[in-house]
């Protein structure tokens, strides 16, 4: 059984300000990387110990160069670096019986820690009338390729929105969000057991998830907090305005649905 994993880096245990997950953060940021890594090996080593056979794991977080190989587990391959054509789900396929999505976050406008979608230039965010951040825009496209999300880790917000979305999947509640920027957390090595024990029982029980399957057509509605971030992102060809601050685009292929929502988000951040 192949197992593929996309991390995140906001939804860690320990992890609550921006400051702990950016570069510029220096030892904050270098000590969240440990903390990323040991997640990681967490989920790989539960996942093996049950069966898995093979584990891709895709370093989802911001330039995506936070997760230290040489770190890892050595069954584990990394997928390092950016830009990737699937972003934040760059090889995935259906070559995998199923997904985990570790150190996830809530959505813009959620009470989750750190919550956002993609950028800051993001309000909301719908598929065909539902409300979603990054968890269902990315199994979304897991289901594109018949594969289940069967683990999600985070914190106590976005495991509602999780269960919302996906089911029934395991999800592994790393802390609670006391502010957008406050929480009370596990310590660490609770939560690697925690996310061990999870990743385990997620092998074994990997038939009994159904993947988030994309509508067709699939309609993406992206509010903007500013006109202006609006005016760039309907550069994309096939996009429309609704408002001044909403764009629409719409088509039968999912992918093309998500490379059209990133390809937004990164021109509004180019906004005059
Ligand atoms: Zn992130």
């Amino acid at each position: 059984m192949r197992i593929y994993i996309s991390v995140d880096m906001e939804g860690l245990s320990g992890v609550v300000s921006w400051s702990q997950v950016e570069v510029q953060g220096g030892e904050d940021y270098r000590r969240s990387c440990r903390l990323l890594a040991a997640e990681v090996n967490a989920a790989a080593g539960g996942a093996l110990a049950a069966g898995a056979t093979a584990i891709l794991v895709n370093d989802a977080h911001n330039h995506m160069r936070n997760l230290w190989s040489e770190a890892l587990l050595p069954r584990v391959q990394l997928i390092s670096g950016s830009a990737k054509g699937l972003g934040m789900m760059e090889g995935i396929s259906p070559a995998f019986q199923a997904a985990f999505f570790l150190g996830y976050h809530a959505r813009a406008g959620s009470p989750g820690i750190l919550a956002h979608t993609y950028n800051e230039t993001i309000l909301s965010c719908r598929v065909n009338g539902q409300e979603m951040g990054e968890t269902g825009l990315n199994a979304l496209v897991a289901g594109y390729y018949g594969v289940p999300v069967a683990l999600l880790s985070g914190d106590n917000v976005v495991a509602v929105e999780a269960k919302g979305l996906l089911g029934n999947p395991e999800i592994v509640v790393v802390k609670e969000a006391r502010g957008s920027q406050a929480a009370r957390c596990l310590v660490p090595s609770l939560a690697r057991e925690k996310i061990k024990a999870a990743a385990g029982r997620a092998v074994k029980n990997a038939t009994n998830y159904k993947p988030l399957k994309p509508p067709r057509p699939a309609v993406l509605e992206v509010e903007f907090k500013e006109a202006g971030q609006a005016e760039m992102a309907c550069l994309i060809p096939g996009s429309r305005r609704r408002g001044p601050r909403v764009v629409v685009f719409e088509h039968n292929d999912y992918l093309k649905v998500y490379r059209a929502f990133r390809a937004m988000a990164r021109l509004a951040k180019d906004s005059p």
